[in-house]
């Protein structure tokens, strides 16, 4: 039995306009027939017709970067430490649902908790669950002063943390060959350091170049893609050296880099809301309300460099980093594609493109997705607005109309739940110190008046 899938308006990805009045044939879950609806194969009896009457179609989207494991965290203690990681899978599971309700049938997870995104993506696999496609890389990777070296020496990185810390590069070999054997889709290492280089007074890399190279080429020898997480100038240009094929941040890209990315085919995902959202939306209560400007700052700073990067024809990945309390689950998603409008001066057709077409080659399964084409997985977004007129449109979830998995419609259940459950387990005693002065200042309250 196949469906037959009427669209008003059909975006395969294959180009940048959409067509009307097509047809897309699902047979055992993947497209048999994508045309014309004039031209197309006439249902037989037993085939399944669905008319979307004016509704546009477009592949699945895909966000590249979520983390499933955070838990809409509110700080990184809360990432690493209070809940267990059986507990941290279980939300997880929940949090991807709401991915998949946002017109999301595919995500990348870069940096997960003990194994928790791998056992979601397998029971989604499995059937056990409805949920998106995933694909995911295990702990990132970091030396000390590495971007997940954040505890003191004391402490170290727990295992129970985002990040995995190795003192030699036959650790990080050791730990790339354990991730693969425990089943990852790709391998995420954390090249930006935590300190000021003080010759140049930017950001450094935490990484010598000859540990990035040796690590990124052990990975590649066992057929893992390589996702680097590099804000600053010196480990995006070590990251591309070192030939990883995807650079997250790349806000201080230099020529140097844009010229190795060109030749190397290195794609970039900026990752823009998890600035934006936190610049515009953080409170005052906030513990990150100081670091708002910063924020703002690295993407004034960052959109020029960018740009460069665009213009030079160096590929973009679309991401959020979502799984903060600033982005949580299902909420801003396609936020980001407005962001590539706005800043980044994509059309909206190419937004779209960014996120179904480019996002799908960092997937395992990448070549079964993305476009709308005969051969691939049906995994459809309907909506009954025209993004390719506004972009912003995909944010509102009242517009879309349906959103398929391999040719299925999936219903995912709306879930009311309470986020104090779900995240923050740390300790939040006081804020502010109370010493004499201070209490001076503020409203108090006496036991003895009450
Ligand atoms: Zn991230």
């Amino acid at each position: 039995m196949a469906t037959h899938i009427r669209c008003g308006s059909l975006f395969t990805g294959k180009s940048t306009s959409a067509e009307k009045d097509q047809t897309i044939v699902v047979e055992d879950e993947r497209v048999s027939f994508v045309g014309p609806t004039a031209t197309a194969p006439r249902p037989a009896a037993a085939d399944k017709v669905i008319d979307h009457g004016a509704a546009f179609v477009s592949p699945g989207l895909i966000d590249v970067h979520v983390h499933l494991s955070y838990g809409n965290a509110h700080n990184e203690e809360d990432i690493d430490l209070y809940a267990p990681v059986e507990f941290r899978a279980v939300r997880a599971m929940m949090g991807a649902q709401q991915v998949l309700a946002a017109g999301y049938t595919a995500l990348a997870d870069p940096a997960i908790t003990g194994r928790v995104t791998i056992a979601v993506r397998d029971a989604i696999n499995a059937g056990l669950y409805v949920g998106p496609r995933i694909s995911c890389s295990g702990r990132q990777i970091t030396p000390r002063q590495g971007l997940a070296d954040y505890y003191p020496t004391w402490i170290g990185v727990p295992e129970t943390s985002v990040g995995v810390l190795v003192r030699s590069v036959t650790e990080a070999i050791e730990e790339i060959r354990t991730e693969v054997k425990d089943g990852v889709d790709f391998i995420k290492i954390a090249a930006d350091g935590v300190y000021i280089n003080p010759q140049t007074g930017e950001l450094g890399g935490c990484f010598s170049q000859g540990e990035l190279d040796a690590i990124v080429g052990e990975a590649h020898r066992l057929g893992r893609k390589v996702i680097s997480h590099a804000r600053g100038k010196e480990a995006t240009l070590q990251s591309a050296r070192a030939g990883c094929d995807v650079i997250f941040h790349a806000f201080y890209i230099d020529d140097a880099a844009i010229d190795i990315c060109l030749a190397k085919n290195i794609m970039l995902c900026p990752t823009f809301a998890l600035m934006v959202n936190g610049y515009e939306f953080t409170q005052a209560t906030d513990g990150n309300y100081r670091a708002r400007d910063m924020m703002k700052r690295i993407v004034e700073e960052g959109v020029p460099n960018l740009l460069k990067a665009k213009q030079a024809g160096v590929k973009f990945l679309v991401g959020t980093d979502s799984g903060f309390a600033i982005t949580p689950y299902g909420e801003w998603h396609a936020r980001e594609l407005e962001f590539y409008v706005k800043l980044m001066g994509f059309t909206p057709a190419e937004a779209l493109q960014a996120t179904t077409v480019n996002n799908a080659t960092m997937l395992r399964d990448g070549a079964d997705i993305g476009t709308i084409e005969v051969g691939r997985f049906a995994d459809l977004l309907v909506v009954d607005k025209d993004p390719l007129a506004d972009i912003r449109i995909l944010q509102d979830k009242k517009n879309i109309v349906a959103i398929y998995k391999g040719g299925a419609a999936v219903k995912v259940p709306k879930h009311v739940f309470n986020p104090a459950k779900v995240s923050k387990f740390s300790y939040d005693m006081w804020r502010d110190m109370y010493t004499q002065e201070r209490v001076k200042q503020v409203p108090t309250r006496s036991i003895a008046a009450e």
